[in-house]
C-alpha cells in the first residue's frame, strides 16, 4: 500500500454492544479469578491467603533442559519451572503478551494500538491454538438465526464450530485470489446498510475469511481485494474475523498487509497461530482485537479453560527471548524455504501426472494444493474408497463445503509432510484413479 490506512479509510464509530450475543453479555467476571490474576503477578512482599492455587513444591517436576534443533538449549530452572507448572493469568503470561504486542506492532502496526480502550484499543489474548480463540469468538457473536458470511469453500474446523450455533452460513464465492469483493457486494445488496443495527432485519454481523494460503483452496487475498472488503465492512458495519494461521508461510518476499493493519475502526479480530511454525502440539494461538470484544473472550475463558497451558507459554516465551524478533524471523525464513521447496516439488509432480486430468493454481502461501478433477462431478467416493484402497490419502472437496451434502469436483492435497518422492508416487496413483473413474 502506498497510502497508510488512515488515508485510505475514513474512521467510523463502533457500537460493540450490538455485536455481542445475549449469552456472552450475560457472562460475569469471576472475582476469584480476578484476584488470582492479581496474586500471580504480585511481588513476593504480598502475602496471599486468597487464591485456591496449589503449592507447586508438591509437584513432581523440578526443572527441564530442552535441546533445540541447532544444538543450543533452553534451561527451565526450578524457580521458572514452578511458575510454568502453576495457574496463570487468563489473558496469557504477561511477558508473552508484551512480546506478542511488540510483534503485532512490528508486523501489522495496527492503528487501534494507539486508541483508548473504549474506542477499541487492540488487546491480545493467548488461546489454546487459534481454534479455541475462533470458536470463542463465534460463540460470542452468533445468535441462532444470524446470517454469517464466509469464504466458500472454507476450513472444516470453522464450519464445525459455527454450524451448531444455529446460524445461516452464507458462502461468498472465491477464486485463486480469495474472496471476490463483487460477489460479497452482490450478496450484501440484499440488506440495507442503514438497517445494520436493527436486529429484525438480520443484516450479517461478521465476515470470516482466511486471507493467506486458505485451507483448503491455497488462495491468498490481494491487497486491492482486502481494501474493497474492508470498505464493504465499514459500509455494512461488519466485524472482520481474519483467521491467518498461514501468515508466516507466505512464499513471496513481501508479506501482504493484513486486515488488522488497515483497521482504522477497531472492527477486526485477528487469529494468529504458532502451530505451523513453532509447534502444533504446544497449542499456542493468540487473538488480537478491540478490547471490548476481547474482554468478553477473557470472561468466557474464566468459565472454561481458565487459561492456556502456562508450561507451553513459558516454553515459547523462553524461546522467543533467546532468539529475539530477528531470530524468530530467521526461523520463519527457514520454514518458508522448506514449504516453498515442497510446493515446487508437488507442482512438478502435478504437471507430470495430472496434466489434462485436472486443474490447479500455484499457491503463494500455506501447505495445500487445491485440485479440480476434470469430468468428475463428485470426488467423494473416488477419494474415500478407490484412493484409500490404493493407499493414497487426500481430502474430498465436499469436506470444505458449507453443506457437505453438496458435491465437489475438487480434492485437497497437502505438501507439508510427505517427501518429494512420496508426493510424486501419490499423484501418480491419483492420476490412475482419475482415469479409472472416468472410464467407469
Ligand atoms: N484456522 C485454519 C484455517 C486452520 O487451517 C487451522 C489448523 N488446521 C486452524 C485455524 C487451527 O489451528 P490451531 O488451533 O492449531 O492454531
Amino acid at each position: 500500500m502506498s497510502k497508510g490506512p488512515n488515508e485510505l479509510f475514513k474512521a467510523k464509530d463502533m457500537n460493540y454492544a450490538r455485536f455481542i450475543n445475549a449469552l456472552s453479555a450475560s457472562r460475569r467476571d469471576s472475582p476469584i479469578r480476578t484476584l488470582t490474576d492479581i496474586m500471580l503477578s504480585s511481588p513476593p512482599s504480598v502475602i496471599s491467603l486468597a487464591g485456591g492455587v496449589p503449592n507447586p513444591d508438591t509437584f513432581p517436576f523440578k526443572s527441564a533442559r530442552i535441546t533445540l534443533s541447532d544444538g543450543t538449549e533452553i534451561d527451565i530452572g526450578s524457580a521458572l519451572m514452578k511458575r510454568a507448572l502453576q495457574y496463570s493469568a487468563t489473558s496469557g503470561v504477561p511477558e508473552l503478551i508484551v512480546w506478542l504486542k511488540d510483534l503485532q506492532k512490528k508486523l501489522h502496526n495496527p492503528p487501534t494500538m494507539a486508541y483508548s480502550p473504549d474506542k477499541g484499543k487492540m488487546e491480545i489474548c493467548v488461546t489454546t491454538g487459534s481454534q479455541e480463540g475462533l470458536s470463542k469468538v463465534f460463540e460470542m457473536l452468533v445468535s441462532p438465526g444470524d446470517n454469517v458470511l464466509l469464504d466458500a469453500p472454507t476450513y472444516a474446523g470453522t464450519i464445525a464450530a459455527l454450524k451448531p450455533l444455529g446460524c445461516n452460513l452464507i458462502g461468498v464465492p472465491t477464486d485463486k485470489h480469495g474472496m471476490i469483493p463483487q460477489a460479497l457486494k452482490d450478496i450484501l445488496s440484499k440488506w440495507r446498510p442503514e438497517d445494520a443495527a436493527t436486529p429484525d432485519k438480520k443484516n450479517p454481523k461478521f465476515l470470516y475469511t482466511i486471507p493467506n494460503g486458505c485451507n483448503p483452496t491455497g488462495a491468498t487475498l490481494t491487497t486491492e481485494r482486502k481494501i474493497e472488503i474492508y470498505q464493504l465492512a465499514q459500509e455494512y458495519d461488519l466485524i472482520i474475523i481474519e483467521d491467518d494461521p498461514y501468515y508466516f508461510l507466505q512464499f513471496n518476499k513481501d508479506r501482504a498487509p493484513s486486515f488488522l493493519s488497515m483497521d482504522i475502526d477497531g472492527r477486526v479480530i485477528r487469529a494468529d497461530s504458532m502451530s505451523k511454525t513453532l509447534s502444533s502440539g504446544l497449542r499456542i494461538g493468540y487473538l488480537s482485537g478491540p478490547k471490548p470484544l476481547i474482554d468478553r473472550i477473557f470472561v468466557h475463558m474464566q468459565a472454561s479453560t481458565l487459561h492456556t497451558s502456562t508450561f507451553s507459554q513459558i516454553l515459547i516465551l523462553e524461546l522467543l527471548n533467546k532468539w529475539g524478533v530477528e531470530g524468530f524471523m530467521e526461523h520463519i525464513e527457514g520454514v518458508i524455504k522448506f514449504y516453498r521447496t515442497q510446493r515446487d516439488a508437488m507442482l512438478a509432480s502435478a504437471d507430470k501426472w495430472l496434466t489434462g486430468l485436472a486443474e490447479w493454481h500455484s499457491p503463494s502461501a500455506g501447505m495445500f494444493l487445491w485440485i479440480k478433477i476434470k469430468d468428475v462431478a463428485d470426488t467423494y467416493k473416488m477419494i474415500m474408497q478407490k484412493a484409500v484402497s490404493k493407499e493414497i490419502l487426500l481430502v474430498p472437496g465436499s469436506a470444505f463445503n458449507l453443506d457437505s451434502a453438496v458435491s465437489s469436483s475438487y480434492v485437497r492435497a497437502s505438501f507439508s509432510l510427505s517427501s518429494p518422492e512420496q508426493m510424486d508416487e501419490g499423484l501418480k496413483r491419483l492420476a490412475s484413479i482419475i482415469i479409472e473413474e472416468r472410464n467407469a
